[in-house]
């Protein structure tokens, strides 16, 4: 990936989402709790050589934590995250599907404890399968149907 190809000059510090899972921009905006406070630019199903269709958005004034940028990959693994300071990039992330999902999905399951107490949700990813397994309950989930915590 070129700076070419990266219109970052467009905000001065912030982050940008890039290759987004066409269509799954206004998730994003729903797991990063953005409102009339930040400043976004957003495209949506812009062509891409990379993923085909893609979404983007560009947040001003907002470094996301490694934890928002976790979360991300769970609704498009593919996306990736740049950290912009003073026009420049500071730093670049290829999002990944951690290997234990914290705190940020809510466990399916209506009878798990994590449901009914104040219990962090934790679970354990199984990438080859796609599936995330509740350290709780111990039911299995594919990872596409998790639910974020908002
Ligand atoms: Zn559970």
């Amino acid at each position: 990936m070129s700076n070419k190809h990266i219109k970052v000059n467009a905000i001065k510090n912030g982050t940008v989402i890039d290759h987004i899972a066409a269509g799954k921009v206004l998730k994003v905006i729903e797991i990063l709790n953005l409102n009339d406070n930040n400043s976004v630019m957003m495209g949506m199903n812009l062509s891409s050589n990379k993923i085909g269709k893609k979404d983007i958005i560009k947040i001003e004034n907002r470094e996301l934590s490694q934890e928002e940028a976790n979360s991300i990959a769970l609704i498009s693994p593919k996306a990736t995250l740049i950290i912009i300071k003073d026009f420049e990039v500071a730093k670049k992330m290829e999002l990944e599907v951690p290997d234990k999902i914290e705190k940020i999905v809510v466990c399916p399951n209506p009878k798990c404890i994590t449901n009914l107490e104040d219990v962090v949700t934790k679970f354990k990813v199984d990438h080859e399968n796609q599936t995330v397994r509740c350290m709780y309950c111990e039911k299995k989930y594919e990872l596409e149907h998790l639910k974020i915590k908002i």
